[in-house]
């Protein structure tokens, strides 16, 4: 049967489904789910987004928000909701071990299982998968899907709001390659419902402490190195830094995106200590690929220009051996043409 039918068969017969998103929830994990879950609702499910763990403030006004259940807080109930769940959504993941401990209710529970995602390398579990690695965001995926369920008449300004957030956060608001003619015309489309754009993008990129801004500043004053014959940009931070600077949830989103303003750096890599361990993110330009070498190396993946990964280390050793593979790894880039970086 074709998927598509599958899928609306299952969304018509449904009582309950459960939606589910990756630990450290982003704009697009809050986005994409929410606005399943609008849909959802709308056509009579009776629905629960579940997160592992909370998502930082700026996301909070997210239409649908207030009703999030998190995983960490409210553990018995989640995991009941998920063990007798109709339908289980997997948003923005690719690997139950995304969603820590949550993985294991949902890899034993009986629900037919649905993931949209657009990581590459997805698992294997879901008895749905719509996926696709060159869409910028899971929110682009859900607007599409909900098209080819035949109900765009059903996105209204709730649902815009989430898929826009989505997109939004996830192209670094318009700006990474992955900001298609597709994703223009579905944003174009999103704020024909009546959203406003800028007011959901000052809500998101505008509304930060004072101390946030000046921990960027010591960061790149006293973090920041340029390695690899300047085609590389590290920082790393210990808790202590974050506490000096009174650091929040979110307060170091998109650090990481900043070395590549320097001309000639091609790739990026933040370190911090985070729950006793060190939490990486990368990011690059062109055809440099940090998604394998997140995997290769730190524990992680992601997508070939922003991944992240986690090393059990002291933050001196990551920082150590960063320094000695990313020029080991960026050699392989040096002599290839096209390189468009
Ligand atoms: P961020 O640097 O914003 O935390 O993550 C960038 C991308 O890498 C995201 O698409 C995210 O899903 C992925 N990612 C981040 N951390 C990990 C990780 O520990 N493991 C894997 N497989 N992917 C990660
Ligand atoms: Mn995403």
């Amino acid at each position: 049967m074709n998927q598509i039918k599958a899928l609306r068969e299952h969304i018509n017969k449904a009582r309950t489904a459960v939606i589910v998103s990756h630990y450290n929830p982003d704009g697009d994990a809050i986005g994409s789910s929410l606005a399943m879950g609008h849909y959802l609702s709308r056509s009579g499910v009776e629905v629960q987004v579940i997160m592992p763990n909370d998502c930082p403030d700026f996301l909070k006004w997210i239409p649908g928000h207030e009703a999030v259940m998190v995983y960490e807080q409210s553990r018995e109930a989640a995991e009941k909701l998920i063990e007798k769940a109709d339908l289980i959504f997997c948003m923005d993941f690719n690997h139950l071990t995304r969603i820590k401990e949550m993985g294991h209710a949902v890899a034993r529970s009986k629900a037919w299982k649905v993931m949209i995602d657009h990581h590459v390398n997805p698992d294997a579990f879901p008895d749905f998968l719509y996926h696709n690695p060159r869409a910028s965001s899971t929110a682009e995926l859900v607007y599409e899907l909900i098209l080819e369920l035949g109900d765009k008449e059903r996105i209204d300004r709730e649902i815009a709001a989430c898929i826009y957030t989505g997109i939004l956060t996830d192209t670094g608001a318009f700006q990474f390659s992955s900001t298609t003619p597709r994703v223009h015309r579905v944003a174009a489309d999103l704020l024909e419902t009546g959203i406003n754009g800028y007011e959901i993008y000052d809500k998101i990129f505008n509304s930060y402490d004072e101390n946030r801004l000046k921990f960027f500043g010591f960061c790149w004053t006293r973090r920041m190195e340029i390695i690899a014959g300047g085609r590389a940009g590290i920082i790393g931070v210990s808790a202590a830094d974050q506490f000096r600077f009174k650091l929040k949830k979110g307060d170091t989103e998109g650090l990481v995106n900043t070395p590549l303003q320097i001309k000639g750096v091609v790739l990026s890599a933040f370190a911090k200590v985070q729950d006793k361990v060190v939490k990486l993110s990368f990011r690059s330009k062109g055809h440099i690929d940090v998604n394998q070498l997140a995997r290769s190396y730190f524990n992680g993946g992601g997508h070939v220009n922003a991944a992240g990964g986690m090393m059990e280390e002291p933050l001196e050793d990551v920082m150590k051996k960063l320094k000695k593979i990313i020029p080991e790894y960026l050699k392989q880039y040096q002599n290839k043409e096209n390189e468009n970086v």
